[in-house]
Order: structure tokens, then sequence, then C-alpha cells
């Protein structure tokens, strides 16, 4: 792993990935199965961090990562499991 002025020089593996350094990964908050989101911007790539949404209404707020769904959507599952 060489460092440049620019950034870090990875090596794209055979299946056209590439590793996130572990300090870059910690400091987005990047847990296992995160979603990012990939752009293209000339011969730039971009990789966003991508906004943690409810499975099940798209809202952004309140948002239980293990489960993947907002707190009053919990909520609902709970009632309906009643
Ligand atoms: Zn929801």
């Amino acid at each position: 792993m060489k460092r440049r002025s620019s950034g870090i020089e990875k090596e794209v593996d055979a299946l056209g990935r590439v590793v996130l350094p572990k300090d870059f990964r910690k400091k987005l908050g990047l847990d296992k199965s995160a979603k990012v989101l990939i752009s293209m911007d000339g011969d730039t790539l971009h990789i966003k961090a991508s906004d943690k949404i409810c499975i099940m209404c798209k809202r952004q707020t309140e948002i239980n990562s293990d489960l993947g769904m907002c707190l009053s959507c919990i909520e609902k599952v709970k009632q309906y499991g009643k």
C-alpha cells in the first residue's frame, strides 16, 4: 500500500474489487454490509457512504441499523405480530 499525495494506491483484483482502507471505513462508519454510493466524474471515482434508510418506508431518521428499519416501522411490525 503506497501513499500518494492524492490518496492511497490500491490494487483492483480480478473481479474488479478494491478493499477500502480500514481507517477510511472506520471514519465513515462503514460496517460489514454497509452500502456505498459509487459515481464517476471524468476519470475519478467517488465512493460515498450511503445514508441509512428504512427498508420499509425509506425514511432516514431513527434507523435501527441491526434491523434496517425506523422506529415507527419496528412498532408497526410489533403490532402486526400480536
Ligand atoms: Zn420506516
